[in-house]
Order: C-alpha cells, then sequence, then structure tokens
C-alpha cells in the first residue's frame, strides 16, 4: 500500500515497511485509560496505539530521495518490519534509484534498511545513495554498539555508509524544495524536513511527535523521547509554524500514510488527515 501526494513541483510516495504497536498508556506513561476514552479514534479495538514504519519518497526533478528506512529485518520486541524495498519495487522504484537517504534519527525504525546483511557483512541496501543525518545526531551514535533492546549491528551500518556519509544539519538543502529542520528531544539530533515548492509548504516530522493524539494532550510524552522538554520545545515550534500557513503534516508514526492538517477546535490544537 503506497500514497501519493504532490507538493508544488514535488512528487511524494508515501510507503511502511511496517508497523508496531503498543497500548497507549504504555507508549504514553503518563495517561490513564480514563483520558484515552475521548481519543478512541487514535486506538484500535484493543486499545492499542498502531504506528507504521513510514518512509517518504521525494522526487525533486531528477533526484529521489528517501526520507527514513524503516526496521527492515532487525528484531524489536515483536514489531514486523522489512516490507520497503517490496513497496519500492511495486511503485517501480529500484535501489539504485535513490540518490540520498535522509535519516530523522538513528532508531532501529528508521535505519533498519539503510544496510543489509549480505555474506555476513552489512552493505549499503541503495547502493548509489548519499546517506545523510545531522551531526549532533552521528556524534550520539557513532561509538554506540548497540541500542537498548534493538538488535541490529550499528558498527557495521556505520561501516557500509562510512564513504557515503554527508552530514546535514538544520537550513541543510537536501535537494531543491527539501530542507532540513532541527527538532531535537526524541534524540539529540531528531530533524524533522521541510518540503516546498510552488507556494505550497509540508513538513515531515520524523518522531517529533508520534501520534496525532500529542497534539491535544500535550503533556503526553511519549516512550521513546530522550529528552521530553526539549521534545516538547520542538513540537510547539513546528505546530506553530505548520498551523500558521495551513501547511500539511506527515510523521514516521501517524496512521494512514498520508499528510494532515493541524486545526483547531475547543482551544486545542488537532490533526486531521487530509
Ligand atoms: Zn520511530
Amino acid at each position: 500500500m503506497a500514497n501519493r501526494f504532490t507538493i508544488g513541483d514535488l512528487e511524494v510516495l508515501v510507503v511502511s515497511d511496517g508497523e508496531a504497536k503498543a497500548p497507549g498508556t504504555v507508549y504514553f506513561p503518563a495517561s490513564t485509560n480514563e483520558q484515552w476514552e475521548r481519543h478512541k479514534r487514535w486506538l484500535d479495538h484493543e486499545g492499542n496505539v498502531v504506528f507504521p514504519f513510514t518512509c517518504f519518497l521525494i522526487r525533486s526533478g531528477d533526484r529521489r530521495v528517501l526520507i527514513d528506512t524503516g526496521l527492515g529485518p532487525a528484531k524489536m520486541f515483536v514489531f514486523t518490519g522489512g516490507a520497503l524495498m517490496d513497496e519500492l519495487a511495486s511503485a517501480g522504484v529500484k535501489p539504485e534509484d535513490i540518490d540520498t537517504v535522509f535519516l530523522t534519527h538513528l532508531h532501529v525504525d528508521h535505519c533498519g534498511n539503510v544496510a543489509l546483511p549480505s555474506n555476513g557483512k552489512m552493505t549499503a541496501a541503495f547502493p548509489n545513495a548519499t546517506y545523510r543525518w545531522t551531526t549532533a545526531e552521528h556524534e550520539f551514535w557513532k561509538d554506540k554498539s548497540d541500542i537498548p533492546n534493538q538488535e541490529i549491528d550499528l558498527p557495521g551500518m556505520f561501516e557500509a555508509v562510512a564513504g557515503r556519509f554527508e552530514a546535514a544539519d538544520d537550513g541543510a538543502v537536501i535537494a531543491p524544495g527539501i530542507n532540513v529542520m532541527s527538532l531535537p528531544g526524541h534524540t539529540p539530533g531528531h530533524a524533522g524536513v521541510i518540503l516546498s515548492s510552488g507556494g505550497q509548504r509540508a513538513f515531515v516530522l520524523g518522531d517529533a511527535i508520534s501520534c496525532p493524539v500529542q497534539l491535544e494532550e500535550t503533556e503526553w510524552s511519549g516512550m521513546g523521547d530522550m529528552d521530553p522538554k526539549l521534545a516538547r520545545q520542538s513540537q510547539e515550534v513546528v505546530l506553530r509554524e505548520a498551523e500558521g500557513d495551513n501547511s500539511l503534516v506527515g510523521a514516521a508514526h501517524f496512521p494512514g500514510l498520508t499528510f494532515g492538517r493541524v486545526l483547531r477546535g475547543d482551544g486545542r490544537r488537532y490533526w486531521e488527515a487530509s
């Protein structure tokens, strides 16, 4: 399943590598079942928040930029990933067609398809791509040998893309109409992407916001936020921007493989799929 959007001249293909789920009260430890009563539209029938591993493929002129790569074959709890390559193939996209891979951050559900094991060695999955993420993110993870609870060969991944890595910090132009926006907090160097073309604008938030419910319940921090206070500040900055000019907003784990808009009702913001 994939969805297509256009932002001015940019063509966006939204695909998923798989999904994870967790009870709402577990993922957001500050939340209670009673509070979730008014947010049931974000839960499945078992009370779980379902998080797709959304990847955004953007075509800008002759450039093809992939934002985030999903979980891939890595093992993490009972999450399922590994669909990205087939999803891209179904859309007529070959791994060698991608010229840039930008990761919003280096959690395994975003970097799982950067490099794949082949003959006992990690090999870059997109052979012609430059791999990009922020300097702060690189510095934080580069010497880590593993991520707690997340089975991925991080040193092997770094080695596989060593000659192809190029940092992309706040404001960097990844391709025409595709710019990096620093949104730290979820991880130290977490960043989103701003797509702009022909007077239209869309934000790809990565994990700056994990679930749309956070627009309504601003004090709920997701389990994965390393610095909840800083994450909260980043959320406020980007939501104010998006609300101000009716920009589209998409994120790695929002439902529906879609963009939506930040609207306001009863004095609170909320996200509505477009
Ligand atoms: Zn994530």
